[in-house]
């Protein structure tokens, strides 16, 4: 039972986004700035985004070069680009939005690790250069052995290393922080514990059927409805192709004399490990298990975390000493040609979804071309 002053004022907005992770936030901004008089609302089940956001890794990156190899095999050499220059133009955009020092961003670069079974990999080092060149305007990928014992990896398991200058890596906490902060500055109001069980497409509205708390029921109603709901658009939108794929990692003790500094990519990027000062942030595994990790649950895999250990104190920090002090799983979502995909679902219902992985470098573009499919202008990165 609502007041009538409730249904006016608080119930329904222009627009309505659900999820308050980076593409939801994203989209929020951009409409607000595009259109300071459209009321927005951004409807958020967690107390703040709950799904990859925030429980990411934080690799400003856009793909190692076993990563991209993969991605030309699967979608083309067209399509692989296509994705590359998206991740590059959302990280500019969101280096431009969040400002450098409040996503805490570094630029150490980016490294791969590759083991005598991918050793293969640097026949394709020239080729992919070259078809980056003209995006990136430098060489991208380097060849960086030395960097193996600078490191302090293990030498007999690591056969080769390539190095990236381009990528960096943030504080993914304090991006989404900063989204937040920039949205309601800009009049979105983001209602957080509100979790959308509905939603209705219309003629003339859509509405959303939402959850509060203990079972409280509410229903908003907005000229345009988007869903940046990531691998959980599937729960609310069945035909939407969109695949769950849950990431895991685990964050080691303080480490004295840590000299690893960058973002560390391998096995076709399903593994990933950085500093956060002088700590190790190691994830990625899904691979062991893919049927398994194809969850919306947000809960750990022990034979993955085990594995993760195993390969921290072999490979990454064999002569170092450390405690697992940290570990946390969230929810990517994973479109099947790897492409964002940007497009209506209805009427008044639009949807963004498909960072496969990759959402600090994408989430801001596809913010941006939700935002342009909204206010019926061309999408353009
Ligand atoms: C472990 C891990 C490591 C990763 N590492 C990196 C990395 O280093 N670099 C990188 O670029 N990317 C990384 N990613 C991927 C990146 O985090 C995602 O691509 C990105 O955050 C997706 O953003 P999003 O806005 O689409 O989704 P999300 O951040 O998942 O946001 C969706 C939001 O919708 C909300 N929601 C869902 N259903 C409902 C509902 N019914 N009602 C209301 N709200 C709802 C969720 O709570 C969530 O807040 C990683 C992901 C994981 C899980």
């Amino acid at each position: 039972m609502f007041s009538i002053w409730e249904q006016q004022a608080l119930l329904r907005f222009d627009v309505i986004i659900v999820g308050a992770g980076i593409i939801g936030l994203s989209a929020a901004i951009e409409l607000a700035e595009r259109e300071p008089k459209c009321s927005i609302a951004v409807l958020e089940r967690g107390p703040f985004s709950s799904g990859a956001s925030t429980r990411n890794a934080g690799f400003a990156c856009f793909g190692s070069l076993t990563e991209i190899a993969a991605d030309i095999d699967r979608i083309g050499v067209e399509g692989a680009l296509q994705v590359i220059d998206a991740r590059r133009a959302g990280l500019e955009l969101l280096r431009k939005r969040v400002g450098d020092r409040n996503l805490e961003f570094e630029m150490f670069g980016g490294y791969e690790l590759l083991f005598p079974e991918q050793i293969s990999a640097l026949d394709h080092l020239a080729e992919i250069n070259a078809l980056l060149k003209p995006m990136f305007a430098t060489q991208v990928f380097r060849p960086a052995d030395a960097a193996i014992a600078k490191f302090g990896f293990n030498q007999k398991a690591v056969a080769a290393m390539l190095f990236n200058p381009l990528e960096g890596q943030i504080h993914s906490g304090k991006m989404v922080a900063q989204l937040m902060k920039l949205a309601a500055e800009r009049g979105v109001r983001i209602i957080t514990g509100a979790e959308v069980t509905a939603v209705a497409d219309g003629a003339e509205i859509a509405t959303v059927d939402c959850r509060f708390g203990v079972n409280q029921p509410a229903t908003f109603a907005a000229g345009q409805l988007i869903l940046c709901t990531n691998a959980f658009t599937s729960t609310l939108l069945p035909d939407v192709p969109i695949t769950p794929g849950r990431g895991q990692v685990l964050v080691t003790s303080p480490i004295s004399g840590l000299a690893i500094r960058g973002a560390f990519h391998f096995d076709e990027g399903f593994y990933y490990f950085r500093n956060v000062g002088d700590r190790v942030l190691f994830g990625g595994g899904r691979n062991l298990a893919f049927a398994e990790e194809t969850s919306h649950e947000l809960t750990l895999n022990n034979a993955i975390q085990e594995r993760l250990e195993e390969l921290l104190r072999t490979v990454i920090l064999p002569e170092k000493h450390f405690q697992i002090e940290h570990r946390w799983a969230g929810i990517m979502g994973f479109s099947s040609t790897k492409l964002p995909i940007v497009q209506r679902a209805g009427n008044r219902v639009a949807v963004g979804f498909g960072c496969n992985g990759m959402g600090v470098a994408l989430g801001s573009s596809i913010g941006r071309q939700l935002a342009n499919l909204v206010l019926g202008s061309p999408v353009q990165k």
